[in-house]
Parts: structure tokens; sequence; C-alpha cells
């Protein structure tokens, strides 16, 4: 039922407002409809709905929810009500607020202008704060930054977070080179079509390195985990609006973007940094540290295109920021000779699912699948998100359920999109999923992943800070010997990997372009991953009836769900808790799972560096 709250001065939050299908102009639509009014109405007790002043309403979030236990299909919203706005009113409408202030409280809080700036106008703004007194005015002093050199830094990966700590440390004054091994988006993109058409991999080029980082090709989702209203994640919101995302991430309930639109976003941030006077270096590898007196004081770097022309060029750095992803595993290894404190953690593995995108929509949408319309019709193409424990004692394998229940959940669900090959080297396979921004491809996926944790890894004989790594590497290496080399994905349907039986060499179709082959995929992971992952498909088929299909058809392998790495740092100021000027950020040094989250802990960074190097003294 829907529900208000006081959110802040001049503003109360009405939520869980929900409107008929009928009655609401459809997903694209984010302004106030007579339909919205109604329930805003209802929810105020206003009895006349039309009289309502639709500018007082803004929209901070639309979902669609089709979930089986509602009467019927409805869009749910989110909205903020200016109490100014809905205040200042003809005197009738006045007169009915008037009456309703008993229950209402509204008249007593003072409106007053919110704040709505991105990442780049806030820091504008508190600079000028902190600017102090202008000349001639008391107090004035000379301005010894102009005069100070700036602290030299780099960041090392140009990923969601690398692109954050940047944007901050450029805008508060530092001198920032940004170092990205693959390629600018342009090439990238080529590379990635030599790839997907001609099965020509390029290891420093492809969906997972080059700018943007990992998901520059990906469905670019922008859903989180760690508060979608909070202020940071706002801020990252507003900051790739400013760049060119459409606005309505700021109040769709599931935002995405789609790789069309992340590829002239990233240009436009790209040139932002350039106009900072940041110097990006593409296609260039950092390959080792520079490390005097348990310091780092620089990188060498080689050319990342030519291995053989490589010049093992040294670079100095007052700080080395460290945003290279997980898929750097070379990193982690560099790391370690260094002795660098690092801890396995526990991540997730499983198989990528594939279904007609018809069948998602007729089960969640029964009747009004027919709107979905290939992405351009009213309601949004279906998607789901299913999780289940599933607890080992059932199955005797362990002596207290507490220790052993795993989780299996469905992760990077990719509605209209396609299966994609994530593998940074030819001798190892792995999958993951993307879609453009209408997401009207025939197919639905999403990766169905089951949690694996230290204990797995030593079963394995995978010990030490890397086993996490060395664990997804072999069944990377597995997979691509099931599939029979060059990319090839080894593949069975939904319904005979329950019966433990190979499918028949007619495979349904997948939108995997270089090719699926019929393999048991029992042979892939330990018996424990494999019945956990069965186990759970039949308990989503409870949930999603229809989801054990024939035409569903199961990809491996999915290991890159998150870091299998944590690299220890200091919670104030980001410093590697072991190698002073070495700053781990993002996704690969365990701090982050997806683009948000990357962004949030880029932009937090960013700021922790400048601190510790004196560009900045306000919190973090
Ligand atoms: P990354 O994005 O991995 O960036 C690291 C960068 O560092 C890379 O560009 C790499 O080339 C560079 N680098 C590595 N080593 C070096 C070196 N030695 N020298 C120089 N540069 C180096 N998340 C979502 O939230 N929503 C999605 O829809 C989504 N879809 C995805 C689809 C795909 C196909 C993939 C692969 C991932 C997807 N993700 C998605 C996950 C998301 O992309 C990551 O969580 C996020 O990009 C992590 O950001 P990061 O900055 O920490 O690292």
């Amino acid at each position: 039922s829907p529900e208000i709250e006081n959110k802040d001065e001049g503003f109360w939050r009405l939520s869980k407002l929900g409107v008929p299908v009928q009655k609401d102009p459809g997903k694209d639509f984010l302004g106030i409809s007579d339909g919205l009014l109604e329930a805003i109405a209802k929810v105020l007790e206003f009895p006349v709905a039309t009289m309502l002043p639709s500018e007082a309403f803004t929209v901070v979030r639309k979902s669609f929810d089709a979930r089986k236990l509602l009467k019927e299909p409805k869009f749910v919203y989110t909205v903020d009500m200016d109490v100014k706005k809905l205040l200042n009113l003809e005197p009738r409408t006045w007169d009915f607020i008037c009456q309703l202030e008993p229950k209402l409280g509204l008249i007593e809080h003072i409106p007053h202008e919110r704040d709505s700036g991105d990442l780049i106008s806030v820091i504008h703004d508190s600079k000028k704060i902190h600017e102090g007194p202008g000349f001639g005015e008391p107090g004035y002093q000379v301005h010894s930054e102009s005069t100070k050199t700036k602290p030299k830094i780099a960041v090392v990966g140009s990923g969601p977070s690398g692109l954050f700590a940047s944007l901050v440390l450029a805008e508060l004054g530092a001198d920032v080179t940004l170092i990205e091994r693959g390629q600018a988006v342009e090439q990238r993109g080529r590379d990635i079509g030599a790839l997907v058409v001609r099965r020509i991999l390029q290891s420093e080029s492809n969906f997972c390195f080059g700018e943007g980082g990992a998901g520059t090709w990906s469905d670019g989702k922008l859903v989180t985990r760690i508060g979608r209203n909070s202020d940071s994640v706002l801020a990252v919101m507003k900051t790739l609006v400013h760049f060119g995302a459409p606005a309505n991430i700021l109040v769709d309930g599931k935002p995405h973007l789609g790789t069309d639109r992340l590829i002239p976003l990233l240009r436009n941030f790209r040139q932002h940094l350039q106009d900072l006077g940041v110097t990006i270096k593409f296609g260039t590898r950092v390959d080792d540290l520079l490390v005097e007196n348990e310091q780092v004081v620089g990188v060498r770097v080689s050319d990342a295109r030519n291995e053989f022309h490589s010049d093992g060029q040294k670079l100095k750095y007052d700080a080395v920021v460290l945003a290279v992803g997980h898929s750097a595993r070379d990193i982690y290894k560099m790391l370690l000779s260094y002795n660098v404190h690092m801890i396995p953690k526990d991540f997730a593995v499983g198989l990528r699912v594939e279904h007609p995108q018809e069948i998602i929509n007729n089960i969640q949408y029964s009747a009004l699948a027919a709107e979905v319309r290939k992405g351009r019709g009213k309601v949004p193409v279906a998607d789901y998100k299913v999780v289940k424990y599933v607890d080992e004692v059932d199955k005797g394998t362990a002596t207290s359920s507490r220790e052993t229940s795993r989780s299996c959940y469905s992760f990077c669900m990719c509605p209209g999109g396609q299966v994609v090959l994530t593998s940074t080297n030819q001798s190892e396979l792995c999958i993951n999923g993307m879609s453009f921004s209408r997401r009207s491809s025939r197919w639905a996926n999403a990766a169905l992943v089951v949690t694996v944790t230290s204990k797995d890894f030593d079963s394995l004989q995978f010990h030490g800070p890397l086993a996490g790594v060395e664990f997804q590497r072999e069944f990377e290496r597995r997979a691509a010997i099931m599939g029979g080399g060059n990319f090839v994905v080894p593949a069975q349907t939904v319904a005979d990997f329950l019966n433990n039986k190979l499918s028949e060499t007619s495979l349904p179709t997948s939108s995997y372009r270089l090719g699926v082959k019929a393999a048991n995929l029992h042979e892939l992971f330990p018996a424990h991953v494999t019945e956990a992952l069965q186990h759970s498909i039949s308990m989503f088929d409870r949930e999603l009836p229809g989801f054990i299909s024939k035409d569903a058809l199961l990809h491996g392998v999915e290991t890159r769900t998150s870091s299998p790495v944590q690299i220890s740092r200091d919670g104030d100021t980001y410093e590697s808790v072991s190698l002073k000027g070495l700053y781990p950020i993002g996704e690969g040094a365990g701090y982050a799972g997806g683009i948000v989250s990357a962004a949030v802990d880029g932009l937090y960074a960013g700021f922790a560096v400048a601190k510790n190097l004196g560009l900045y003294e306000g919190g973090i």
C-alpha cells in the first residue's frame, strides 16, 4: 500500500503509488499522468485529483510490477511532492489542503531549493567555498596552489572506477595520467567486431579491456545494491547524465543504458578529462611498479599492441591508483611479488542461461506480453531475478546446515540481449551478457551462479591469495576444451541438464555468435556446484513456471562474476595496507561489483587520494 513520508524540509515522498497499465502512458513516460494524479490524490485523501497541480510533483522512480500475486500488473511510482508548489494554489484547492492539514501537517515545513548537482558542479561549488576571501577582502592571502607543483598521479585502468577517480582528482587540481592497456572505444569497437565476426581475439582490446572497462560492451544496467538514493550514487548518475546518458536513468526503477549509449557517453567523458589536462595513454599496459624505500614511486609500462617493440618505459608518479578490474590476473601476480597484502574472496560461478525473450515475457506478463513489442511497446521487455538457498546437509555432504548453505541466484540478467565472449586469452573461455538500449533481440540471458568459497578452492588444491583466480581459470580452461576450441561454447538445454543427458546435436538457437556445441555440462564443475545449480533451477521453475524448457539453453562458463581477490587497503585513506603510494580500487581490488558501485568507489578514492596529497581538505 502507498506510503507518505516527510523527506526533508519542504518535500514529502509518496511511494508505492500503483497505476494500472490501462491508465498509464507507458514505460517511457516519466511525467505526471492523470492516472498518477489519481493515485496521488488517493494517498493524500484529496477529493478531486484534477485539481492537484501536477507541477508540485516529480517522479523519482518508476518501475513495472507484473508479479503474479498482484491482481493486475501496474506501474509503481515514487513521487516527491514540493509543498511550496502545492501550497501555491488557487483558493479552492488551498481550502482542501487546509482541511487535510491536521492529517498531513504540510504547512509548517519551510520549502527550500534543492541541490541537484552532478559531481562536476558539486566539486566546483565546494572549490568556490574553499577559495576563501577574494583579492582586497579581509583575510586575503596569496594562493600558494598556483606556485606549488601539482601532485602527479597515475590512474591505471579506464573502467568506471578509474574514470571517476580521474575525474575527481583532475577536478581537484592533480596532474593525472590515465593509463589503459586497451584501446579507445572507436578502435575497441573494431577489435570486438573482428572477434565476433572473424574470431580474432586481441588479448589487450576486447570485452574486458579498453576504454570504459568491462562494462562498455554490456547491458549497462545501472542497478546497484549500495543504496539507490545515496548521495554518492546520485552524484554518479547525474554525472553520467552530464556526459550524455538520458535523464530517465535518474527515475527509472531499473535504469540501464545499453552499449550504444555508453559509447558516446565515454567519448564525452574522455573529452572532459582531456579538457581538464588529463593525459590519456591508451594501448599502454602497466607491467610493474617502481618501488623505492617501500613506497610506490611510479610504474613500468609497455606498448600493449606491440610486444616485440615494447620499451618498458619507467614513469614516475607521487601515487598510483590501481583500477584494473578483475580480469587483470597478471597484475595480481605482480602484486604478489611485492608481498602486497591480498586475501581470497568468495565469489560465484555457474552457467549463462538463455531463453527466447517471448518465453520470459509470457511467464512474467501473461496476457500483457503482447504489449512488449521488441522494446518499443508500452511495458518494458520482461526480466527476472531469482535467488534460492540450497542446503547441502540435505544431500549428506556436510555436518552443519549453516556452514554449507549455498546461495544460487540469477545475475546480470540481459533481457533482449546477447551472450558474449569475455575471455582475455585463447585457452580460456568465459562468457557474459550485453544488450543495446532497446533490448530488442529475440533472447533473454542471465547468469545462474552458485557461491564458492575458500573451501571450494582448497578442495581443488588451490591455496594462497590467488586461489580463487586459479579456481576460475580451471573452469575456463575446461570450458574451452569442452567447446572444442575457437571460442565455441559448450551448451546443454536446461531440461537435459536437469536429467544429466547430452542434448541432441540440434540445439535451440543461441544469440552467441561464435557457435555452441552440445556437451554435458555436468562434466564441468565439481558435483556440489552442479547439484546446487540443478536443485535451484527446479526451484526457479516454481517461481517462474516455464523456466525449465527445451528451448532454454545453458552456456558454459560464467566465472568472472566478481573479484576472487581483495587487495587490503586502509578504510579511510584507501591506501594499500602493505605498500605506501598504492591505491587499489574498484572491482578488481574487491571493493565493488558492477558499474555504479565501481564508479562510486572511484569517486570516494579520488577524494581520499586528493586528501592524502594535500589537494583537498573536506570530508569524504
Ligand atoms: P573494469 O571495468 O574491469 O576496468 C578495468 C580497466 O583496467 C580495463 O579497461 C582494463 O583494460 C584496464 N587494465 C587492466 N590491467 C591493466 C594494466 N596492467 N595496465 C593498464 N590498464 C589495465 N555491471 C553492471 O553494473 N551492469 C551491467 O549491465 C554489466 N554488464 C556487464 C557485461 C559484461 C560483458 C561484462 C564483462 C561486465 C558487466 N558488468 C556489468 C560488470 C562491470 O562491467 C564491472 O563491474 C565494472 O566495469 C568494474 O569496473 P572497474 O572500474 O572496477 O574495472
